[in-house]
């Protein structure tokens, strides 16, 4: 049964329950479960090759499941075709029909679904003020910018008011600064249309900027899902804290002490560390905005203090990227540029470095991973 949390009452909310997809030998999608609320923006984010197109592709009808279930409104649409879903697709390409106008191009669903032409015109003319595109009407595709296009494909996903939105990389074509503005104009329009979506990405920045929660999946499951500063904050694995952000991953050895956990670096240092679920060899996640860093040796407030050496120091506009060597262990810290002024920081210089143990996870230690920027190079 979906939960009153996940599902809301009237059944607008999608639930994806164990669903397997097999081709041939390969497992693409390996018994992913997880629930959208309605009118969430759900971001299903993750390496090239993880799953993330398959499972659109399964909730549009594009694909069908070898297993598990997809709920939409409280019924099991898994083996519909696509025309019967009720549900609008945005792909990366806009696939618009480059010999009808941009009129023509949105009121294609409309006319499949046997809506009166008055209604259409009406329709069209919402949509295509609600995508900002009112007077480009009579408009040829062709002779529109890729934003522009994209905005057509978005107005013609929605013009027909489906139960769900899924929008698969429709950014990934755009340069950097249309991008940015367009994931805040794909934000207004489905809030304002208060539409349960699903959008595919592997750009994290994209994925926390506009999602609700995200889906981190690797390798055909979901690893952790949750709100972005959940997954920030608190993420599970070693893989979701190297994916979402940047992060200082060094090994260590725990001991749970009464003083809490002891996190013991490869140089000796010990690290005093936030509640550990492990013991032993493990990791240890310092985000590198969590270190302050201090130019005076006598500066020591927190619950852990080191000295280290300055290596490296990049300077970034809003802030700067410090590499420290720790006895051996080299760490990277950010340090916001209005701090700066404060703290002389050159290559070869001593600093002192402190952080709170809060601010230290433990995350149980994984093989196969690539080194992280802040890896221990002891
Ligand atoms: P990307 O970000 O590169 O688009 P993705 O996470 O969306 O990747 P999918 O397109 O879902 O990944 O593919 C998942 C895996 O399934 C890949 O290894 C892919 O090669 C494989 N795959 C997808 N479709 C097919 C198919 N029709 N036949 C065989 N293998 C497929």
């Amino acid at each position: 049964m979906p939960s009153a949390d996940n599902v809301s009452a009237d059944g607008a909310g999608l639930e994806v329950k164990a669903v397997v997809k097999r081709f041939g030998p390969f497992t693409a999608v390996d018994g992913v479960s997880f629930s959208v609320r309605r009118g969430e923006l759900v971001s299903l984010l993750g390496p090239s090759g993880c799953g993330k197109t398959t499972i659109l592709r399964m909730l549009g009808g594009l694909e069908y499941p070898d297993g598990g279930a997809i709920i939409l409104g409280g019924n099991s649409i898994e083996h519909l075709p696509p025309y019967r879903r009720n549900i609008g697709f945005v792909f990366q390409r806009y696939a618009l029909f480059p010999h009808m106008t941009v009129a023509g191009n949105i009121a294609y669903p409309l006319a499949k679904r046997g809506v009166a032409r008055n209604e259409r015109l009406e329709r069209v003319d919402r949509a295509l003020d609600l995508v900002g595109l009112s007077g480009f009407a009579d408009r040829n595709p062709t002779t529109l910018s890729g934003g522009q296009q994209q905005r057509v494909a978005l107005a013609r996903a929605i013009v027909f008011e489906p139960q769900v939105l899924l929008l698969d990389e429709p950014l990934g074509a755009l340069d950097k600064q249309l991008r940015d503005r367009m994931q805040f104009e794909v934000r207004r329009i489905q809030r304002t249309l208060g539409i349960t979506t699903i959008f595919v990405t592997h750009d994290q920045i994209e994925a926390m900027a506009i999602s609700d929660r995200i889906a981190i999946m690797k390798q055909g499951r979901i690893e952790q899902f949750g709100t972005a500063s959940e997954l920030y904050a608190r993420p599970a694995t070693e893989f979701v804290a190297s994916f979402i952000g940047e992060s200082n991953l060094l090994n260590c050895d725990v001991s749970n002490t009464a003083e809490g956990p002891i996190a013991k670096l490869a140089n000796g240092f010990a690290v005093r560390a936030a509640s550990a679920e492990v013991s032993g060899p493990a990791r240890l996640l310092l985000r590198p905005e969590c270190v302050e860093i201090s130019s005076s040796a006598a500066d020591v407030s927190n619950d852990n203090s080191a000295q280290a050496r300055v290596e490296e120091v990049v300077y970034l506009g809003e802030s700067t990227r410090v590499v420290v060597n720790l006895s051996g262990v080299r760490l990277m810290v950010r340090v916001t540029n209005n701090h700066l002024q404060r703290v002389d920081l050159r290559p070869g210089g001593d600093v002192r470095l402190n952080w709170r143990a809060s601010d230290t996870l433990i995350l149980p230690r994984e093989s196969g991973l690539a080194a992280q920027p802040g890896e221990a190079v002891t």
